[in-house]
């Protein structure tokens, strides 16, 4: 599902150059529910912002369904991203003056469906994550569990094949963490390929298999006891 090969990236700010990414291989196969740990600054986010089409690479190759990811114009990446990935962030990234069931609801306002019918597909994907009651409410009116649900829910709407989370539970608590990694595992079990960072190492042992980041390579890899 996801091939990397000696993929390296840097940023170039004025005169200096950071290599951050430093020769990657990786193969993540469909199905598979994988985490990617390495402290703070290892490469984590670059390397998911590359995974998710969000940004590009400098040398290798990175293949998404058999399919090469690089040179994509911005309208062709804007595709592979809506049909095959989700995304899940650490501040949630729900929209404040939105409602939950609306939040949810937006990936479908941009595939141009009608207001009816995406709400109520978006109060099936609430139900889904035990939030129907929770529908009409504020994001401000939401614990941070709940939010977190409210955008896994919105990420899984356009059913995506690969969901893509960066740092997920860091602004949780851990018994609210350890919930969202059991919902993660349920929805893996749809078949849906879950990569997830963290600089946790109790969340990334929720995982199947662990992939180790430590300045920009992979350190060490290890399927999970559990
Ligand atoms: P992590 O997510 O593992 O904490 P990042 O991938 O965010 O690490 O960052 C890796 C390194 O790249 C850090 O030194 C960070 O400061 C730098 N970095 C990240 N994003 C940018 C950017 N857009 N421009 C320049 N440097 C960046
Ligand atoms: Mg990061």
């Amino acid at each position: 599902m996801i091939e990397l090969k000696g993929l390296h990236k840097s940023y170039i700010t004025g005169t200096n150059k950071l290599h951050v990414l430093k020769g990657l291989d990786m193969l993540i196969e469909q199905g598979e529910l994988v985490s990617i740990m390495g402290s703070s600054g290892s490469g984590k986010s670059t390397l998911l912002n590359v995974l998710g089409i969000l940004d590009s690479y400098d040398q290798g190759f990175y293949k998404l369904n058999n399919t090469l990811m690089s040179n994509l114009s911005e309208k062709k990446a804007a595709q592979y991203r809506n049909n095959m990935l989700g995304f899940v962030f650490q501040s949630f990234n729900l929209i404040s003056f939105k409602n939950a069931m609306e939040n949810v609801a937006l990936p479908l306002y941009y595939q141009g469906v009608s207001r009816k019918k995406r709400n109520s597909i978006a109060l099936e994907y609430l139900e889904k994550m035990g939030l129907k009651d929770w529908a009409e409410h504020m994001p401000n009116e939401l614990s941070g569990g709940q939010k977190q649900r409210v955008a896994i829910a919105r990420a899984m709407i356009s059913k995506p094949k690969v969901i893509l989370a960066d740092e997920p539970t860091g602004a949780l608590d851990t018994k609210t963490s350890l919930e969202v990694m059991d919902l993660f595992r349920e929805i893996n079990k749809d078949g849906i390929t879950m990569i997830i960072v963290t600089h946790e190492k109790d969340i990334s042992e929720k995982t199947d298999r662990i992939i180790h980041l430590r300045d920009g390579i992979i350190e060490s890899e290890f399927i999970s006891k559990n």
